[in-house]
């Protein structure tokens, strides 16, 4: 509840810093090769790894994370960044990415055509959520890299100081070339009036501010390119095999109940809804009741405490109200909107929220289906059990980033994921044979795509080298074969 740094942007030039990334920093990123480029990732993750401590440290001061919170962000940041490495390593030598083989397009050898994945000669600028300072941070910094554009990144001012630091850990001891990175915290200003059509915003955050960016001139009219990861109401399907006694019910439950406490609820990707059948309901209740009543909530500092507080106090309201509202269709099961207080935190102090499970009446509550609380907080809906209906909650989220259907039966599987998977990004699958090994759904991979349709924001980062795409434009090259397939590509 105390500041720790102050940012301000007044006076700032924002058009000379995107002008000077696009003169300065583009060009350099483009005169090296993929796998020099995936080097400079490199040293990025190692200079952030040699500060892991410091950076967990302030990221419990900054955001009130937990110590495993607070790996989740900056190993992911470090990870993401290593991944990137790779795969630019893999890439070699070439300054730019091939788009497929080269086609013949006439009658003969001589003629052929063939895209080409070129950078684009602009600057990305990233605006991220408050809630991964680290993470948000550098997986978009290792695409845009990767691909061969300067950044200019702006965190969330409540978690800036995190942000601040890794970049400037960064700046400091990975031998950046000069105007890949710029940092920018506090009001962006008239960042956006200055975007011309070879830029990039990617953009993640509430679908509220997402609304007002889309209408902005720069995309409107002026042909800056535009991707959105917004929020989500995450759900979790279990299909009638999976029953109480199974992996799958066990496993799935389980992840859930992480997605409630971890990061205090405060994850994009967090399990918001979650599908049982009617006959499994009573068991559903009573394994997460039982999860979530293990749950110390506190002060971070506190070995004793798993889950810490919101980041702001803005937020701890938002949280309560959204209880209230969710409350009035559905029935508290454990939790609620009262304060608590925080375990090892002095008293009435901290913006800490009671881990909260609803139970709503079946086909009875809209709410659940179109409000994102941002917090500790999961609504159970019991439904029929019929696949057809487990994707028809899927898809009354308005399109999710993540989602998740339990079951080993084939042929239910069969007629949930067609009708599912266009309202999700990521569609997690668990069975009795995966249960042990499968991952928490509020996971993102490097290697698999991030973002969803719909309400999600529409946008895509991440999934290896398809993250590239956001920061690079597809040429469709046509002329002599001889040239063609002597221009460097690969
Ligand atoms: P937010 O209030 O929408 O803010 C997101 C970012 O936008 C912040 O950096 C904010 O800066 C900036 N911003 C606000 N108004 C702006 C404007 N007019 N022009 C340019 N930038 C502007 O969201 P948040 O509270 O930080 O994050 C929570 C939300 O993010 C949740 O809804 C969550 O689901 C979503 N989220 C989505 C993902 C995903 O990958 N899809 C990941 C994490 C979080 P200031 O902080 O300075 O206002």
């Amino acid at each position: 509840e105390e500041p720790l740094a102050e940012t301000a942007t007044g006076g700032l030039d924002l058009a000379a810093a995107l002008e000077h990334a696009r003169a300065v920093g583009g060009p350099a990123l483009r005169a090296m090769s993929l796998a020099g480029r995936g080097a400079l990732l490199q040293r990025i993750s190692r200079a952030l790894h040699a500060h892991r401590d410091e950076l967990l440290d302030l990221s419990r001061a900054n955001n009130g994370a937990t110590r495993g919170d607070a790996k989740f962000d900056v190993d992911g940041a470090t990870a993401t960044l290593a991944a990137y490495a790779r795969l630019g390593e893999k890439l070699g030598d070439a300054p730019f990415l091939a788009d497929g083989e080269p086609e013949r397009l006439a009658r003969g050898a001589r003629l052929v055509g063939r895209h080409l994945r070129l950078p684009r000669p602009g600057v990305a600028v990233h605006v991220n959520a408050f809630n991964f300072p680290a993470w948000g941070t550098f997986e978009k910094i290792a695409q845009a890299f990767l691909a061969g554009m300067p950044v200019l990144t702006k965190p969330a001012t409540p978690t800036a100081l995190v942000a601040y630091r890794a970049v400037e850990i960064a700046l400091a001891e990975a031998d950046l070339p000069p105007g890949v990175l710029a940092f920018l915290a506090g009001p962006p200003g008239d960042l956006l009036a200055h975007l011309g059509p070879q830029d990039v915003l990617a953009f993640t955050g509430s679908a509220a501010t997402a609304a007002r960016l889309r209408s902005a001139p720069a995309f409107v009219e002026g042909g800056a390119r535009l991707n959105v990861e917004a929020d989500s109401l995450n759900a979790l399907v279990l299909a009638p095999d999976a029953a109480p006694g199974s992996d799958a019910f066990a496993r799935a439950l389980r992840h859930a109940a992480t997605d409630i406490t971890q990061k205090a609820g405060q994850k994009c990707t967090a399990i918001r809804r979650i599908a049982v059948p009617r006959e499994h309901l009573d068991a559903a209740l009573e394994f997460l009741v039982a999860e979530l009543r293990e749950v110390r909530v506190g002060n971070p500092a506190d070995p004793a405490v798993t889950m810490g507080p919101v980041a702001t106090a803005r937020q701890l309201r938002a949280v309560r109200d959204g209880i209230g509202l969710l409350a009035a269709e559905a029935r508290v099961v454990l939790g609620g909107p009262e304060p608590v207080a925080g375990l090892g935190a002095p008293e009435g102090r901290g913006f800490f929220a009671r881990p909260t499970l609803l139970l709503a009446p079946e086909d009875g509550a809209a709410r659940v289906h179109d409000t994102e609380v941002f917090g500790p907080v999961a609504t159970v809906l019991p439904y029929d059990g019929r696949p057809e209906s487990a994707a028809a909650l899927v898809a009354r989220g308005g399109g999710s980033l993540v989602s998740t259907l339990a079951s080993g039966d084939r042929e239910w599987l069969a007629r949930a994921i067609p009708a599912a998977a266009p309202w999700t990004g990521r569609l997690v699958l668990v069975d009795d044979k995966v249960a042990d090994q499968s991952l928490p759904p509020g996971m993102v991979l490097p290697h698999q795509v991030h973002g969803g349709p719909g309400r999600a924001g529409g946008g895509e980062e991440l999934g290896g080298l398809r993250g590239l795409a956001l920061y690079t434009n597809r040429v469709a090259l046509q002329g002599n074969a001889a040239v063609i397939r002597a221009f460097p590509g690969e």
